[in-house]
């Protein structure tokens, strides 16, 4: 063995009551690779564990002598080696440990579903055996002489024998008997008769009675192929015909694994489209380049996209490939995901964090096995086990989901799909119709380094040369599919309406779209702002406000429906209480809330426009399960007039016979404290004015607003995102901010108050004594909402340059105290 060859490996044990890396000797003659799955002495017992990383040093706090060797390998390349590298790079930029990636990455107890098992090696045993052994390895012996196998659980073992670790040590060590581990089986799958035509019998055939014959044919009609419950639905018939079609040699009953798939309605096929040119180039362009690149998708809603992303997997599925599909929240996405499972069928699979622990666990079976599929899923789905990854789509690439804030790694999925990408050597497409300032910033970077390739670069000058940058395509889908115009805009000023004395929520243009609308039985969408701070609930004799007890924020006013009851909730901690009758401070029962939510909008429409049916979208009406299709469905089938929502409008759904989109109040997006929020109003303002007239019938947008010459409506209103996009960009470029620089935001968190504090001051202090002329400290600061969930919240954020490298934060948990906690986020998304 060469001296460099690694003698030691990280091994993470994930088992009950026991998750860690953990670092074991590499006995010389044991070959293992990065992602095999290890059998590992762990205190008195022998775990599964998967080989990590591969180490030619031992940990510097560990005496080699005091390694323990790996026992044995118990399956090989379960994992791919990049799958680690992938895990390990997530933790060195989001400055967190393996371990809390591996948590976040896999799920839990992926191994601790393995047993250790007890086998007797027979022929090594002499005879009289008993005479040489202790009560407890006699007993032990003997139970595994009486089973037919010469096989048990460990813990089986443990309940019929006293002391049975003592005797099955014994026999293990004369060689009597091997200990192991049985790889993980599902804990129950889940198994279904199903039938099968496998032979048509002859007109002529005397036994097959009239009504077998119907039977059978109704089942050809059907494929042929069947569950058995559902044939017999069907057919009307009883399991005692099937089972004497069975007998004649007709057709076959068997069971079968069912994977738990969540169930989604029948669907029927799909095929593909023909293209249309732009399609064409963008479909042509990630089929000749496989190899790792970023393209960005920029189409308009309507303008095909998912097509291409469809078009665009089917060969490398062919190819024996899987793909991964990125999408901000599988629940308001029910028609993508419709879709794509019309296209391919069964080798779609839905991964998302509303499963329940046996479909994830099964998801990550089917996974492993290695077959081509789809994977559609949501942020944490970018760290879905895929051998074989053959492209990665992230759909709705702007959206702010695909960030987490807590708990740590705050990682982005679109900079972890970039790795992942770049490390399986794959394109990543990022689809969007209003492009993140990031990904067209930097797709205006690799284009001008392009431009100026030709002449030769100093060597200095590198890191701005094309060939440094990750190779970029921007492939623009200009218009919608079908040539159907995008809506046009009306801005309408609210303060104008206010001066003629119109005090309603909906403007003179509004109504009238709406009426014109209701009288040609189309329909429409109302959007509101979500969350609106106004939704709060006070007392009108003596002001007070209802708080939540746990954080600095009012509690927002719920009602499901009317006649439900009445709700108060906290936006924060999730915290809910009735709506008290009296004012807790006065008595007085002039209790109100203020709302300007959803809610004000269904109430203003019953009095100001009753001929008009509503339905509400929202966090409220969609808090259930499949609750989002339902109502999609309910309003497809016309049992309302308008829709009305908050943000989740705004996500992929396509509703073709919306004419009219009214957007009742564009200032709550305008002005929010955060760098970011212009780009963010123009992306929503932007996707909810996409959702008209995506029909035969034109559409038409009202965006109402008290300041129609602010800069964001404007840009709306033109649709000029190029120009929005550069504006924008020269603004952050101004201040250092993101994309032009980087912000590293570190949360200091504590239920006591002065802690928080005090350990805020000592790690910007500390932190101001060794940060480089790269980067600068903005706070101390108490954050905007001091307290949420009892915890009081103070942050320090480092602005740093573009090419500075990040500064290693980790040791600055271990200056905490044990009562504060410590996260790091690394381009944090969220400053509040
Ligand atoms: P996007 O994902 O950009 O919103 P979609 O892919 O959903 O766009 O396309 C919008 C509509 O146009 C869908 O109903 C889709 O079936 C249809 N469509 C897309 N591409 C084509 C095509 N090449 N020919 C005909 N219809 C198409
Ligand atoms: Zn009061
Ligand atoms: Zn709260």
């Amino acid at each position: 063995m060469s001296s460099g060859a690694p003698k030691w490996v990280a091994a993470l044990v994930d088992s009950v009551g026991a998750q860690g890396l953990y670092t074991y000797r590499l006995p010389p003659d044991l070959k293992v690779a990065v992602g095999d799955i290890l059998s590992v002495p762990f205190g008195s017992q022998q775990l599964g564990a998967i080989a990590i990383q591969l180490l030619s040093t031992p940990p510097p706090d560990l005496a080699p002598a005091d390694i323990r060797p790996v026992a044995a390998v118990i399956s090989r390349g379960m994992f791919s080696p990049t799958y680690w590298q992938l895990l390990e790079r997530v933790a060195a930029y989001y400055q967190t440990s393996l371990i809390q990636v591996i948590r976040t990455a896999l799920p839990p107890g992926l191994l601790g579903r393995s047993q250790r098992r007890l086998r007797l090696l027979p022929d090594a045993i002499p005879p009289e055996a008993e005479m040489f052994l202790s009560p407890a390895a006699v007993c032990v012996l003997s139970q595994l002489q009486q089973s037919a196998q010469g096989d048990y659980t460990w813990q089986y073992l443990r309940q019929k024998c006293r002391g049975a670790y003592r005797g099955i040590q014994a026999l293990v060590d004369r060689g009597w008997a091997e200990s192991y581990l049985a790889l993980p089986t599902p804990p129950r799958p889940q198994r279904r008769q199903a039938v099968t035509v496998v032979q048509v019998p002859t007109p002529e055939d005397p036994t097959v009675t009239k009504r077998q014959r119907e039977v059978l044919s109704l089942l050809q009609r059907r494929g042929g192929d069947l569950w058995l419950q559902e044939a017999l639905q069907y057919c009307r018939t009883t399991s005692a015909t099937m089972r004497s079609l069975a007998r004649k040699g007709l057709l076959v009953i068997e069971e079968r694994e069912v994977l738990r798939q969540p169930a989604s309605p029948e669907l029927g096929a799909d095929h593909p489209k023909v293209l249309t040119a732009p399609q064409q180039t963008a479909v042509e362009t990630l089929r000749t380049d496989q190899s790792f690149a970023m393209v960005l998708l920029h189409g308009v809603t309507g303008s095909g996209k998912t097509e291409v992303y469809l078009q665009a997997i089917a060969p490398r599925l062919a190819a024996g490939q899987s793909a991964l599909v990125l999408v901000p929240e599988i629940g308001l996405t029910p028609q993508l995901t419709d879709r794509f499972q019309q296209r391919f069928g069964d080798r779609v699979y839905v991964y998302h964090s509303g499963l329940s622990d046996g479909e994830r666990y099964d998801a990550w079976r089917r996974m492993l096995q290695g077959e081509p599929m789809v994977v559609i899923g949501t942020r944490s789905a970018v760290f879905s086990p895929l051998p074989q990854l053959g492209i990665i789509i992230l759909d709705e690439e702007h959206d702010g989901s695909f960030k987490q804030d807590q708990p740590m790694p705050c990682y982005h999925a679109r900079t972890v799909a970039q790795w992942r990408a770049e490390l399986d050597d794959c394109p990543l497409v990022l689809g969007t119709a209003t492009p993140s300032l990031e990904s067209w910033s930097a797709q205006q970077l690799r284009a001008i380094a392009e431009a100026t390739e030709p002449q030769p670069a100093s060597p200095e000058a590198t890191s701005q040369s094309a060939a440094t940058l990750p190779p970029r395509h921007y492939l623009v889908l200009p218009d919608r599919v079908h040539q159907r115009p995008p809506p046009p805009i009306t801005v309408v000023d609210m303060r104008l309406e206010l001066q003629i004395g119109n005090r309603s929520i909906f403007s003179r243009s509004l109504r009238s779209a709406l009426e014109t609308m209701k009288s040609r039985e189309e329909q429409g969408i109302l959007f509101i702002q979500r969350r609106g701070h106004s939704s709060f609930v006070s007392c009108r004799e003596c002001g007070h406000v209802m708080m939540c007890p746990h954080c600095d924020v009012s509690l927002s006013y719920h009602q499901s429906r009317s006649g439900a009851a009445e709700m108060l909730r906290c936006h924060y901690c999730g915290f809910g209480q009735m709506q008290p009758p009296r004012c807790p401070a006065c008595d007085s029962q002039y209790l109100k809330h203020f709302g300007s939510g959803t809610q004000r909008v269904e109430q203003a429409i019953a009095q100001e426009l009753p001929e008009l049916r509503c339905l509400r979208f929202d966090s409220d009406t969609t808090r259930a399960k499949g609750a989002h299709r339902a109502l999609l469905a309910r309003f497809a089938q016309g049992e309302a007039d308008v829709l009305v929502g908050t943000q989740m409008l705004t996500k992929g759904i396509d509703l073709p016979q919306v004419t009219v989109v009214g957007i009742i109040a564009a200032d709550g997006l305008l002005y929010m404290a955060d760098y970011r929020a212009s780009e963010r109003a123009f992306q929503v303002l932007t996707q909810v004015a996409g959702r008209a007239g995506r029909g035969e019938q034109p559409g038409r947008v009202i965006l109402q607003t008290y300041n129609p010459e602010n800069p964001v409506v404007q840009a709306v209103k033109s649709q000029d995102i190029q120009h929005f996009l550069t504006t924008e960009q020269q603004q952050r470029q101004a201040l250092d901010y993101p994309p032009a620089g980087r912000l590293v935001l570190l949360r200091i968190t504590s239920p006591d108050r002065a802690a928080a504090e005090h350990t805020a001051q000592d790690l910007a202090a500390h932190l101001a004594s060794r940060l480089d002329e790269a980067w600068s400290l903005l706070g101390p600061v108490p954050a905007p909402i001091l307290r949420v969930a009892r915890r009081y919240r103070w942050q320090v954020l480092l602005k740093g340059a573009i090419a500075a490298p990040i500064p290693d934060l980790t040791d600055l948990a271990k200056q905490c105290p044990a009562h504060v906690s410590l996260t790091i986020d690394v381009d944090p998304l969220n400053l509040m």
